[in-house]
């Protein structure tokens, strides 16, 4: 038994890849996204399991991100996507990472670089079609291509923009943006550098919206099996990769009128059962689901009793004499028996969603392998 352990079945990452791959048309790319510690699963064994399913590239939020899969031995075309001051930029370019621009500082910054590493950096123009964190607004995109095309030590190598609205039911500003993108593309796309590649879709895009793949689409939250739109996972054809679970580490009964706990949150309305499992927010499990979470044990739903400590929790396990023992595993996300508690249930509990979620589980968390 593992106190708080990872399960993570890349057989199901490369199922959801090849899933969404077969939702493109011929000579549509998967990218990979695996950034943020592969939205907590593990950066480097989604990689490889995205690549081995198909996807042409991965991205990455930042430069040491991008380093961590070249020093795995990862060798694919890889895509840093977040911003990247100077240091960055650096260690983003020996890893042989592609990199966004935007503006014509950093443009200069990067071909200052190049200059003295030698070779060629391959950039993406990134659009503000309506997001308004990062990128150029489209009426700005001829003149900054007229300058990147001056520059030797610049390849383009795509046009992208990202939506913030593709997971959401009303469609008009997912329209807006998807034509600001086409509308600007126009021009590039008939100079037709067909080395150029045009992408925005995010997974929700990938999966409703096939008139937004263009050449490439940008996959996260989907390969984990995880849903775009905060529903059941599998009614999109995606099979979650990631169970959670920990073990108890006591049972104890209590009388009425016993208090649990930190803040003594949760009262025994009787004699009461319950179990101390050695996982808590030190783990990245929420302080939010105190009183409010669920987890299973010997396939059964049972509610966390009292306040989610740094390192454990406290489950009720009823007034009966229970069937379960010190060493029962104790399952936070995914199935056991007939039940199942997903990433999707735990974020609506908390207000958030699930990619939260999985980005939180922590260091101390263990990550265990499957269908390697
Ligand atoms: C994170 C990210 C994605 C992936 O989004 P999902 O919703 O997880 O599919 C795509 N594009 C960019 C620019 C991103 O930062």
């Amino acid at each position: 038994m593992r106190r708080a352990l990872a399960t993570v079945d890349l057989e199901s990452v490369r199922s959801n890849v090849a899933s969404l791959i077969g939702r493109l048309s011929p000579g549509v790319g998967l990218m990979a996204v695996v950034k943020a510690n592969g939205y907590g699963h593990g950066a480097v064994p989604v990689a490889r399991a995205s690549l081995a399913a198909g996807a042409e590239s991965l991205g990455v939020a930042t430069a040491a991100e991008a380093r961590e899969l070249r020093e795995a031995g990862i060798s694919s075309p890889l895509i840093v996507l977040g911003p990247l001051t100077g240091a960055d930029l650096e260690t983003a370019l020996a890893a042989d990472a592609e990199v966004l621009v935007w503006s014509l500082p950093f443009l200069r910054e990067i071909v200052r670089l190049r200059h003295d590493q030698g070779g060629r950096a391959r950039v993406h123009v990134k659009l503000d079609t309506g997001m308004r964190r990062l990128g150029l607004y489209p009426r700005d995109l001829p003149r900054f291509l007229d300058e990147l095309a001056t520059e030797p030590e610049l390849q383009l190598a795509g046009l992208m923009t990202h939506f913030a609205t593709a997971d959401e039911d009303d469609e008009d500003f997912f329209d807006y943006q998807l034509r600001a993108f086409d509308e600007a593309v126009q021009p590039a796309l008939l100079r037709a550098a067909d080395r150029i590649r045009f992408h925005c879709a995010n997974s929700a895009a990938t999966i409703r919206f096939p008139q937004s793949h263009f050449d490439l689409v940008r996959c996260g939250i989907a390969i984990y099996g995880l849903s775009p739109f905060q529903t059941d996972p599998w009614t999109d054809g995606l099979k979650p990769a990631l169970r959670l679970t920990s073990y108890v580490a006591d049972v104890k009964r209590l009388t009425e009128g016993d208090t649990v706990g930190y803040g003594r949150a949760w009262t025994a309305p009787g004699n009461h059962y319950v179990a101390a499992v050695p996982i808590g927010y030190g783990d990245g499990v929420s302080r939010g689901l105190s009183n409010r979470g669920q987890v299973l044990i010997g396939g059964r739903p049972l509610p966390i009793a009292g306040r989610v400590s740094m390192d454990l929790i406290t489950v009720d396990l009823g007034p009966a004499r229970p069937a379960v023992n010190p060493g029962d595993e104790v399952v936070l996300i995914g199935g056991q028996g007939e039940e199942f508690i997903t990433a999707e249930e735990v974020a609506a509990v908390l207000g958030t969603i699930n990619y939260e979620i999985t980005c939180n589980l922590s260091s101390r968390v263990e990550r265990v392998y499957q269908g390697t």
